[in-house]
């Protein structure tokens, strides 16, 4: 319901095909005659005697009377809410008892054309936890994402888009966006009930948890929704779908709803909470200031240029082909990821591509010297936006090597299911190989030499490692900077770093890097974050909205200004 744009990945439509096809399967198992008999005749005769009707039509009353619902023609909910930062996957750790790192939710509103079934989602997003751009430590854009029938589309660039002149333009989002908005829109009560009256929809597989009763909604789409109903009020209590995800594969998400208020004669819940089946993490919180029935609202409708853009291609980045440079002997660098040579195999730094990205690397890349191909990969930390290659990586046979304190996330990870949206690990499920780094692990034989570190003294991952190369004094390194971040609120870590290992560094790589940079530069850029952020301090304070993270702490000179 919250409108998930942070956590959100890209996949192909394909999978709503096999999606419906497995719920046929279930439907078959489940139908009975009476439910047949409600299809063909009572549904058309708008009572229900099978009892799946009969308990949509249950909610129905409680909420207002399914004229009521059916007249309905618009709905907005306006309010504020919270989002669990890349789904529990951007803590200081794996460890599942890291506590949640949260995004805030602001100016959020849902409209929702019940008349045309198109719906709209502003809402700004704000980090409230120390990070790198101003615009998301500030909430500056205001998103704005809307379904209209099959066709998603947005208007601005996103909630980390750079700042923006002139009037932005629709965009089409693709087929895999317009599914997600689709089972988005229908986590709600108002929307579940009203398809599930709908005769185009199939009610199944009817059955109790408790008090709660539960029945299988699939629309007319193809999306197979469960509704449970509460055995007392007969009130919706939550709706559960399915949804893919790079990182965990097959998602259910359920959105359960609270503290039902009268408007306009219908009942809505002013509390909405979506929970995952990812250790159960709490994956957004709506707080509802207001429901409104029935006002005017802005045409939704898909604009023509929408309408007639060409189709989406692959999800970004899925179809570039890389083109490795050599950054020292035996060693290469490419869109971030590093690559070194070894006497039989190649290890690469980072699994942050999905199926059909490092598919294109490893082509790439296994072709640079004759008979060797990579085997393996050093993971620099969890962080979702780094390990959103790790079940893709799984899938091509490699091997994973890490601080020992990931080992347990990223089991979890490469052991869950994708089976209604698969990928390349859910189509060929495959174990973890795991190499643990404790404080440090060296890679050496006759052709190369690395050395793995703990990053020590890290705030933003207390798990993280990085690479050292003693021949051509490289460094390997995530997050510990990038030349553009506007802050940088962990800027003595690099250093500290080096000087802990007495390491020679002339050239860093970084993984959110497009280039090798001098270590001067990367230094020069980390003292320049390190006082904006000491700056945005100050501001805040002064105008007494104290952010996360101020003061900042560090613990290193710095020099004054230079130039
Ligand atoms: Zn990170």
């Amino acid at each position: 319901m919250l409108g998930n744009i942070a956590n959100r990945y890209a996949v192909s439509d394909s999978a709503c095909e096999k999606d419906d096809a497995m719920h046929n399967r279930v439907v078959v198992l489940s139908l009975t005659m009476a439910t047949v008999t409600a299809l063909a005749v009572g549904r058309l005769a708008g009572q229900g005697t099978a009892p799946e009707l009969q308990l949509v039509t249950r909610a129905a009353d409680a909420l207002g009377g399914r004229d009521r619902l059916m007249a309905v023609k618009t709905l907005q909910i306006v309010g504020y809410g919270e989002l669990a930062y890349f789904n529990g996957g951007g803590n200081i750790t794996g460890d599942p008892a890291a506590p949640q790192k949260w995004q805030k939710v602001l100016e959020y509103t849902r409209t929702i054309d019940l008349e045309h079934w198109r719906t709209r989602v502003q809402q700004r997003l704000k980090m409230d936890f120390v990070f790198a751009s101003t615009a998301g430590q500030l909430g500056l854009n205001r998103t704005n994402e809307t379904l209209d029938g099959d066709i998603a589309y947005n208007i601005g660039g996103g909630f980390l888009a750079p700042p923006q002149t002139g009037t932005p333009q629709p965009q089409p989002a693709g087929p895999a966006a317009a599914r997600q908005r689709r089972v988005e829109l229908l986590a709600h009560p108002l929307t579940i009930v009203r398809a599930a009256l709908d005769a185009r929809s199939r009610l199944s597989n009817l059955r109790k948890q408790g008090d709660l009763q539960l029945v299988d909604v699939t629309v007319r789409q193809g999306d197979t929704l469960t509704l449970a109903v509460d055995g007392t009020s007969n009130l919706p209590a939550s709706v559960s779908y399915v949804g893919p995800n790079a990182n965990l594969g097959d998602v259910t998400y359920r959105t359960a709803f609270a503290g039902y208020v009268p408007e306009k004669g219908i009942h809505l819940p002013t509390g909405l909470t979506t929970t995952i089946d990812f250790r159960n993490v709490v994956q957004s919180k709506l707080y509802i200031d207001r429901n409104i029935v029935d006002a005017p609202i802005d045409d939704l409708s898909a604009p023509a240029s929408v309408r007639s853009a060409p189709p989406l291609g692959a999800p970004a980045g899925g179809t570039a082909t890389p083109q490795p440079m050599k950054v020292a002997d035996h060693v290469w660098f490419s869109n971030g990821n590093t690559f070194f040579e070894f006497d039989d195999h190649i290890t690469m730094v980072e699994a942050n591509r999905q199926d059909a990205a490092l598919q294109a690397t490893l082509e790439v890349v296994n072709r640079l010297v004759p008979g060797k191909r990579v085997t393996q990969v050093i993971q620099s930390h969890h962080h979702f936006d780094h390990s959103v290659g790790l079940r893709a990586a799984v899938a091509e046979g490699l091997t994973i090597i890490s601080r020992r304190g990931n080992e347990g996330i990223f089991r979890d990870m490469v052991a869950r299911p994708a089976r209604l949206f698969p990928d390349a690990l859910g189509r060929n499920p495959k174990p973890l190989k795991f190499i643990p780094v404790d404080d440090h692990l060296k890679l050496k034989d006759s052709t190369n030499e690395i050395d793995i570190y703990h990053v020590v003294g890290n705030y933003h991952m207390a798990d993280g490692v990085l690479v050292h190369v003693p021949a051509s004094n490289l460094l390997v390194e995530a997050d510990l900077t990038t030349q553009n971040w506007d802050f940088n609120w962990w800027g003595d870590s690099l250093m500290n770093n080096i000087e802990y290992r007495k390491l020679e560094v002339a050239t860093n790589l970084s993984v959110h890097a497009q280039k090798p940079f001098p270590l001067a530069e990367v230094v020069a850029a980390i003292e320049r974050q390190v006082r904006n952020t000491q700056a945005f301090c100050r501001r805040a304070a002064e105008a007494q909205f104290f952010q996360p993270g101020c003061p900042i702490q560090y613990n290193r000179p710095l020099p004054p200004v230079s130039n």
